[in-house]
């Protein structure tokens, strides 16, 4: 059965920074992750995958253990906290958070049995492509076709960009328009496994940060398929991508919470021990309310989170909470990996303390999972802006 709201736990996960739940991952990432790789590895992702984190959302009975998503969170929150290497962090928070979301909600009970129970014990990488090289924001421009053949079956082609995980990924579930004549209802998701002829995975790209977490292309070149691999119903894919993403961005971002956290730690410790003339660097104003800001930041995306995760665990929608927690969360995370750069001063600037590559992978929270100006677009939606004919005021607990 799927986990209803625990009001205690969630209250307890926005008041307490100390869970269990959340200390205890931690201490798993301090062991397991506590450095930063330069390049995905498969073993630090299998041993996760021990830990259980993959199969945090998915249900028993396709080989995950089914937690409440307020608990979920509090143990990304926590592998973030502990982790050095938020690459390695993200592509577990991207799989979970948006292929598996996929593949659980719209997938057939075959699909799942076939995925599911692999992608929980870390033997399969899932990926999930939907942006185009034309089309970022704009998903209802995609171009990639699925076009029905004579025997029924259908073939695949277009190319798929930025693709996490793709370099190392055993299945994709990717979006093709099977109907472009109907826009975003003529879109289809479909399960892929990237050994199948026709797809071809391109190098991994270069990027600012986050690099133990790769991304590249997917070339689909007359790649064909049963109609078993169609996710959902034919022209469900919008539907399908819709919800997978706003779980993304309501959940993905507990991470970079934990992240945060770390790093005005860090922020504390070096404004306590650095001294410059003749006393600590935090005695200074300009430092210490760098730090009180950074505090701020990090209290108000973690209330926001939260509440995104509870109002799901609630059932309810969580598209406005997504949005502004998104918004929040990602915005701060890049401002407060900023301060730290100022408050380490030329360490800072050095590769060698890691700050400045915290800078990097705050850098990509701004653009995943939609960018922060299509999150400020569909705040001002649900709000009626530029509407004459406005609703009646949303509430606060829908959106
Ligand atoms: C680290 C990382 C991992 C990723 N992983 C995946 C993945 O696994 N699968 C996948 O499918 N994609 C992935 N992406 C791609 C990501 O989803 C897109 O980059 C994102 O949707 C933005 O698209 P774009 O880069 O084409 O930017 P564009 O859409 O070209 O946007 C460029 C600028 O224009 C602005 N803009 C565009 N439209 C509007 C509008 N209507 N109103 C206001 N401003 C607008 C944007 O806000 C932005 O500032 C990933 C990206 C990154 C950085």
């Amino acid at each position: 059965m799927k986990p209803t709201l625990d009001a205690a736990l969630a209250l307890d996960a926005m008041l307490d920074l100390t869970h269990p739940r959340k200390l205890a991952a931690a201490d798993w990432a301090r062991q397991h992750a506590g450095t930063r790789r330069g390049e995905f590895d498969r073993q630090r992702w299998q041993q996760a995958a021990q830990f259980g984190v993959l199969g945090l959302r998915t249900p028993v009975e396709f080989g995950g253990v089914e937690v409440s998503t307020v608990e979920t969170l509090l143990s990304f929150e926590g592998l973030g906290l502990g982790s050095a290497d938020p690459g390695f962090v993200f592509s577990l928070a991207s799989q979970v958070f948006a292929m598996q979301t996929a593949l659980i909600e719209a997938g057939s009970p075959e699909q799942k049995r076939q995925w599911l129970p692999p992608l929980c014990r870390g033997e399969a990488i899932g990926s999930f492509a939907m942006s185009e090289p034309e089309a970022g924001s704009d998903v209802a421009a995609i171009t990639t076709t699925a076009q029905r053949l004579a025997d029924g079956r259908m073939r695949l082609d277009g190319v798929k960009a930025w693709v996490t995980l793709a370099p190392v990924a055993d299945v994709v579930i990717v979006f093709a328009t099977t109907d472009p004549t109907r826009g975003r209802w003529g879109i289809t998701a479909f399960l892929v496994p990237i050994e199948t002829p026709g797809l071809h995975v391109g190098p991994i790209e270069a990027k600012s940060g986050l690099h133990s977490c790769p991304f590249s292309r997917i070339v689909f070149d007359g790649c064909v398929v049963d109609t078993t691999a169609v996710l959902g119903a034919i022209g469900a894919g919008a539907a399908i991508f819709a919800s997978a993403v706003e779980a993304e961005r309501a959940f993905l971002y507990a991470a970079q919470l934990g992240a945060m956290e770390r790093i005005l730690e860090r922020c504390i410790d070096r404004a306590r021990r650095r001294t410059q003339f003749g006393q600590a660097i935090g005695s200074f104003q300009a430092v210490s309310h760098r730090i009180a800001t950074m505090k701020l930041r990090h209290e108000a995306a973690r209330l926001l989170v939260y509440k995104a995760a509870a109002l799901n665990d609630l059932g309810a929608s969580v598209t406005m909470a997504a949005a502004l927690a998104k918004l929040q969360t990602s915005e701060s995370a890049v401002e407060s990996a900023l301060d730290a750069v100022h408050i380490h001063g030329a360490e800072g600037y050095a590769e060698s303390a890691g700050i400045e590559l915290e800078l990097r992978d705050a850098l990509g929270g701004l653009v995943y999972s939609g960018t922060s100006d299509i999150q400020r677009n569909i705040v001002a939606r649900l709000l009626g802006v530029g509407r004459s004919d406005r609703p009646t005021p949303p509430k606060d607990r829908t959106s």
